[in-house]
């Protein structure tokens, strides 16, 4: 059994206000939040409505099947969010953890991908961050806004509990 850390629902609460917080301190307010589902859903709902943004978005990706145990690579899930919807805005991408990394990075490669597909070239057409309440020391990426770091594996709030079943 890996060392836990578990984060309370109090405790995401207050995360999600600091998180906000020093967001905002860095001078830089997004038009629209887009949250990595489905472990970025709460966390970004949180940051939307700590930060008055209310056009939120969702990527749906796949990479972990349990503690610890991973698919080869993230996938994209349907349904697929339209990203020219993003052309000219500047974007948070909201996930719970950076662990790896790899879900994050294949999100923010894919929003960078769609700004060059439009005329070849860099463009500044989507200016797009990050924020993750926690990162891992191993994780390929480093978000522009991280609450903490930590090696041990997470429990959160919301997929601690069994699933409830009939
Ligand atoms: P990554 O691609 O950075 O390795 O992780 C992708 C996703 O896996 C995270 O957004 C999260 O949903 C899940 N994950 C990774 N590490 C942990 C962890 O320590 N605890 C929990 N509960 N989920 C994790």
């Amino acid at each position: 059994q890996p060392d836990r850390e578990t984060l309370t629902w109090q405790g995401f609460g207050d995360a999600s206000r600091e998180l906000t917080t020093s967001i905002v301190e860095s001078g830089w307010v997004p038009d629209l939040i887009i949250a990595i589902a489905r472990g970025g859903l709460v966390p970004a709902g949180a940051i939307s409505y700590a930060m008055g943004v209310k056009a939120i978005g969702t990527m749906n990706v796949e990479f972990y099947t349990g503690v610890g145990e991973t698919l080869e690579e993230p996938v994209l899930l349907p349904p697929l969010m339209d990203v020219s919807a993003m052309d000219g805005k500047r974007v948070l991408v909201v996930d719970d953890v950076a662990d790896s990394g790899k879900t994050l990075k294949m999100v923010m490669d894919l929003i960078a991908e769609h700004g060059l597909s439009l005329d070849g070239e860099t463009t500044v057409r989507v200016e797009a961050r990050s924020a993750v309440i926690y990162e891992k020391p191993r994780s390929i990426i480093h978000p522009d806004y991280v609450w903490r770091v930590t090696d041990k594996w997470i429990n959160f709030p919301w997929s601690t509990l069994p699933v409830i079943t009939a």
